[in-house]
């Protein structure tokens, strides 16, 4: 078992708990005191088949509800929202009742975000199932869902009281989700730690394999980057953009390509345009852009796609992340270390997004 302490507000606020199986969920769970709580499960159809008998026989001494819907980012809107509080009136769940989010990201933040607002906010726990989930949602309080079409357009900062981590719940996952989380591991290898990312590449056979150590490793290290920048600034008010290295383009092709291609998929193009950019500025080399596209490979990227530029970059220029009329990007200087950039053109965009397609 490894463990992390995450503050908030330089205050100690949440533990991260990384093991191999769910036996010690229970164990971990009454030092945050569940004892005379009603828990509510919640998860998705996926998840439920493969985890949810295992998780509710550790927790069988106490008194669970569950709450199960259809697994999906289409779901991801306040309608399954307003499905968990009904579960929760009906079982006439209060203030001091808990929720235990038990999938992957979209599970995280919908049930993250039903807590934060039940009744003005009850505890909940994260155990999350997903590599994207382990090293990066589950990390930093933010829950959410989509509104219309705007992604992670209503949410709170809310955060869980115990992020619970099963490593080998990755065993089960498709290749395609593991490609997505890879997206996020690379990206904070590339903005935060150099050695960790030039690993990621020796090491890449051992991962792939499911290898646990390794896997362990991969997912300590990514959440201890991802704590270290939500902790220096929880609520994005500066220096937390960096982990959106790869996002501003990714989020746009995202949408042009109608979210045909995985978030991680597009992160790892918009992270290849953005080092087109850093190239221009003298802040990358081409062998750097070499060794990402290698490294890409392996982990199974496609690291060229069919898109319309112009319409990516409109959808660009439209992101919510916009400051003044200025795009806040991200860029590298050099591998390992991130930085937020004002400047960054339109042509300078085009240019980019020209080099992945
Ligand atoms: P997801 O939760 O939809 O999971 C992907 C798929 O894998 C689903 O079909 C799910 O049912 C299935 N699944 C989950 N665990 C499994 C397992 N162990 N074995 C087999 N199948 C499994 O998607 P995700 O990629 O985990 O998360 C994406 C969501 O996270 C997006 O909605 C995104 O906005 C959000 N997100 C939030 C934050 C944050 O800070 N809150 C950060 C990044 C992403
Ligand atoms: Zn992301």
């Amino acid at each position: 078992i490894d463990r992390l302490d995450v503050n908030f507000e330089n205050k100690p606020c949440y533990e991260i708990v990384i093991s191999d199986d769910f036996s010690n969920l229970r164990e971990e769970l009454g030092k945050i005191d569940i004892e005379k709580k009603k828990i509510c499960i919640v998860s998705d159809t996926n998840v439920a088949s493969l985890y949810l008998e295992t998780v509710k026989r550790e927790l069988n001494d106490l008194n669970v509800f569950v709450h199960i819907f259809d697994a999906g980012e289409r779901n991801k809107h306040l309608g399954t929202v307003s499905d968990i509080y009904d579960t929760l009136v009906y079982n006439r769940f209060d203030r001091k009742d808990i929720l235990l989010a038990l999938g992957g990201g979209v599970v995280g933040d919908i049930c993250g975000f039903a807590a934060a607002t039940y009744l003005r906010g009850i505890d909940f726990v994260q155990i999350p199932t997903t590599l994207l989930s382990q090293v990066d949602s589950s990390i930093g309080g933010k829950t959410g869902v989509d509104f219309k079409h705007y992604k992670n357009m209503v949410g709170a900062f809310y955060m869980p009281k115990l992020v619970y981590v099963n490593i080998n719940t990755l065993n089960t996952l498709p290749s395609t989700e593991f490609t997505s989380g890879m997206g996020e591991v690379i990206k904070h290898g590339l903005i935060f730690d150099r050695e960790y990312y030039y690993r990621l590449f020796e090491n890449s056979k051992k991962i792939l394999e499911g290898d646990p150590k390794e896997l362990a490793y991969m997912v300590l290290v990514s959440q201890k980057i991802k704590k270290q920048v939500v902790e220096n600034d929880p609520y994005e008010k500066g220096q937390r953009a960096i982990l959106n290295f790869g996002h501003t383009l990714g989020h746009a092709i995202e949408r042009e390509k109608k979210f045909i291609l995985s978030h991680g998929q597009c992160v790892g193009l918009g992270m290849l345009a953005a080092f087109d950019i850093c190239i221009r500025k003298n802040k990358l080399t081409e062998e750097d852009r070499k060794f990402l596209k290698e490294l890409l490979h392996v982990y199974s990227f496609d690291t060229d796609t069919e898109m319309d530029v112009e319409k990516v970059l409109e959808a660009t220029l439209n992101d919510k992340k916009m400051e003044a009329g200025k795009i806040k990007f991200i860029l590298l200087d050099g591998i390992g270390k991130a930085f937020i950039d004002r400047e960054v053109s339109k042509i300078d965009m085009l240019e980019a997004l020209n080099s992945i397609c």
